[in-house]
């Protein structure tokens, strides 16, 4: 049996979309040739671009609101700078959540001035700050829609009349969310859309074209909005796979369904977390992550008995990031409400050792 995959990203894919991918490696489309060994310029694979690009747009909600969707190369890391660059003239505003929150301030002080509006550095991470203002002269506003690392998600976000960029790697595809309130959503594609390789960035073009800098080609959205994420070769197996999970997703019945059985699978940890005299939730309840859980162990001597039992249950991937310590449980779009259950099992398990 498959195990249960908390990893945090990579992270788990649909068997289905997993069968079809190995499928498409070997013979795409019937036609005996590899997807990877066709051109991206061919036919069959210009389909499949267009179609995850619609489909984007579809869950999202985005539809003929004015956005286009890219599928670009380098991480949601290449989109820490390239957001700033072809953004940011003089100032721009950052709230900071986290450590990805942090690489984004990081690389955006390369190109201008940088206002924090708030932080949680303080209580390290552990909640989401509230009652901020953000200035009203500032290029942008970019925040970071869910914090991977330390398990803490934005449930609303800032009313900002200017341009609104947002990291959603970690929980794109994951809730029902006015998208339209932003006008630059990226993601690296690995935590909640598909494999590592592609990045996708959905933007309206109307705020580009505002900086006066020379913008290196690769890194200027109009090269890759003009040429359609065709400038350069696209990764087209990360984009095939990340369209048969797109496809996997909308057939099941988009985000209003997927939302639910998210709730449903955080509502069961967290119970647990809280429940369970042996655990502690790390993140401020308010704030709690849909997407990633992350606990502790209160008494650190029945670690190994824990590991030790959750290897025997199959379960994988729920070591915490070395910045938090404990565990994480990612529990992805794809992981099933099943696999949480079993995690749930054996925390009760640990308990029952103790009595
Ligand atoms: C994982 C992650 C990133 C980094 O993504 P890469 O694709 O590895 O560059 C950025 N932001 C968030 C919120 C993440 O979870």
């Amino acid at each position: 049996m498959k195990k249960h995959n908390f990893s945090a990203g990579p992270c788990i894919l649909p068997e289905e979309v997993l069968k079809k991918a190995s499928e498409a490696v070997v013979n795409f489309n019937n036609d005996n040739l590899s997807l990877l060994e066709i051109s991206h310029r061919s036919k069959p694979f210009i389909a499949v671009i267009e179609k995850a690009r619609a489909l984007v747009l579809e869950l999202l909600n985005l539809e003929e609101k004015g956005y286009k969707v890219l599928f670009l190369h380098g991480g949601a890391s290449t989109q820490f700078l390239m957001t700033a660059y072809n953004l940011l003239n003089k100032k721009a505003a950052y709230l900071n959540t986290g450590t990805w929150a942090n690489k984004a301030i990081k690389e955006a002080k390369l190109f201008g001035d940088l206002i924090e509006v708030a932080s949680s550095e303080d209580n390290n991470f552990r909640h989401i700050p509230k009652g901020f203002e953000i200035p009203k002269n500032v290029d942008y506003f970019h925040c970071t829609s869910n914090n991977t690392i330390f398990g803490t998600q934005l449930k609303s976000f800032p009313e900002f009349d200017g341009v609104n960029v947002c990291d959603m790697s970690s929980d794109i595809f994951s809730r029902q969310l006015d998208f339209s309130k932003f006008d630059l959503i990226y993601a690296g594609a690995q935590k909640n859309m598909g494999p590592a390789g592609t990045t996708l960035v959905v933007i309206k073009e109307e705020i580009l074209g505002k900086v006066e800098r020379v913008i290196p080609s690769m890194l200027s959205y109009k090269t890759h909005l003009e040429k359609e994420s065709m400038f350069n070769t696209p990764s087209v197996f990360a984009i095939y796979v990340s369209m048969l999970t797109l496809e996997w997703l909308k057939d099941l019945g988009g985000i209003p369904f997927i939302e639910k059985v998210n709730n449903k699978k955080a509502a069961l940890i967290y119970k647990e977390i809280d429940r369970n005299p042996l655990f502690k939730g790390f993140a401020e309840k308010e704030d709690r992550s849909t997407m990633n859980a992350t606990f502790t162990l209160l008494d650190e001597k029945l670690k190994d008995t824990f590991d030790k039992m959750c290897l025997e249950a199959g379960i994988s991937g729920i070591n915490g990031h070395r910045s938090v310590g404990g565990y994480r449980a990612s529990m992805y779009n794809a992981l099933p409400l099943y696999s949480v259950q079993a995690l749930v099992d054996v925390m009760q398990e640990l308990e029952k050792t103790q009595k």
